[in-house]
């Protein structure tokens, strides 16, 4: 199947698919090696420069990116190339091997174990610095596991991430809320050299919770309509949805918790998010920020777009210092 999909595709010279990217993935270059059947170079490819390629593959908005910018589409059908993507990411979680990586005494503090802390934790390790993962919960994903349904995400994918940042070496430490007994102060005591704040919380837009029950809350839809004198929402009881909860915190005007605002010197926005600026420096020496902790909820895949600068930065900052 996937070499037929390949077979439709033009190998633009400016191809739109990639330019559409958060990520910028080099479709052409990952449909060539397809069609001369290297497909391990192939997968590969995609890890190198997207290691959450599994996942995304399967939930970011297509329509939004390479599928609905490729140039095939206007005539007839864009290429599915996030077909072709989630075989070889699929494939390439279970097969891992890691190079070998000579590792340097450099420790970091990864705290967050969603798409920012994963690929963080990944392209970090794989360049030989000792990463240790922080989770505040018992598995990792985050918001891979406890935000994304099952039915659009099955958490076999997340699971599989367990073995690879093994196989890394990545230290994970689960249950382990930094903030209260542990804080960011001293973890730089404790010998890391820098730390990189990430934990987030995915928001449900224009849905209003009218009871609480025992696996969850029942939501009733809000609609929303623009009008002169401004937005005018209105509760729509007929259409009634449950968000599936294991539980429930109420968190009315709250921002982040824990670390952030555990460290008085990590400064925030006046929306409670970390005020960190593009390439992830906090008003912190050492302290760095990436994912939806700064920008607000984004899809997985504009979250491993900044995990991956932040982590270039991370890198330089700690050769340098
Ligand atoms: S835009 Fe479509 S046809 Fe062009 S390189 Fe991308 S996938 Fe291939």
């Amino acid at each position: 199947m996937i070499h037929q999909i390949a077979s439709r595709c033009l190998k633009c010279k400016v191809p739109q698919c990639s330019k559409n990217c958060p990520v910028s993935t080099p479709v052409p270059d990952i449909i060539k090696l397809v069609e001369e059947d290297r497909l391990q170079e192939a997968s590969e490819m995609l890890f190198a420069n997207n290691p959450l390629s599994a996942v995304c593959s399967i939930v970011c908005p297509h329509e939004r990116n390479c599928f609905g910018h490729c140039v095939r589409g206007k005539k007839s059908e864009p290429v599915e190339f996030f077909k072709i993507e989630q075989l070889l990411s699929g494939k390439f979680l279970d097969d891992y091997t890691p190079p070998l990586i000579e590792k340097n005494n450099i420790r970091i503090a990864i705290i967050g174990s969603g798409p920012a802390g994963i690929t963080m934790s990944i392209l970090l390790s794989l360049k030989g610095f000792r990463v240790t993962l922080m989770e505040a919960r018992d598995k990792i994903g985050g918001v891979l596991r406890y935000g994304i349904p099952e039915f659009r995400l099955p958490r076999d994918i997340v699971n599989r991430y367990e073995p690879i940042l093994h196989k890394l070496g990545v230290q994970f430490k689960p249950n382990t809320f930094i903030g209260s007994s542990i804080t960011l102060d001293d973890m730089f005591i404790d010998g890391y050299k820098a730390e990189a704040v990430n934990e987030g919380v995915k928001f449900i837009h224009l849905q209003q919770a009218i009871k609480l029950e025992k696996d969850g809350v029942k939501c009733i839809a809000v609609n929303v309509e623009e009008t002169e004198r401004g937005k005018v929402y209105e509760e729509d009881f007929t259409r009634v949805r449950k968000v599936p909860a294991d539980s429930i915190l109420v968190a009315i005007g709250q921002g982040p918790q824990g670390a952030v605002t555990a460290d008085s010197s990590v400064s925030k926005t006046h929306r409670g998010l970390v005020d960190a600026d593009e390439n992830g420096y906090t008003s912190s020496k050492g302290v760095f920020a990436a994912g939806d902790i700064v920008t607000g909820p984004k899809t997985v895949v504009e979250a491993v777009a900044f995990a991956k600068k932040v982590a270039g930065e991370i890198e330089k900052y700690c050769l340098e210092n």
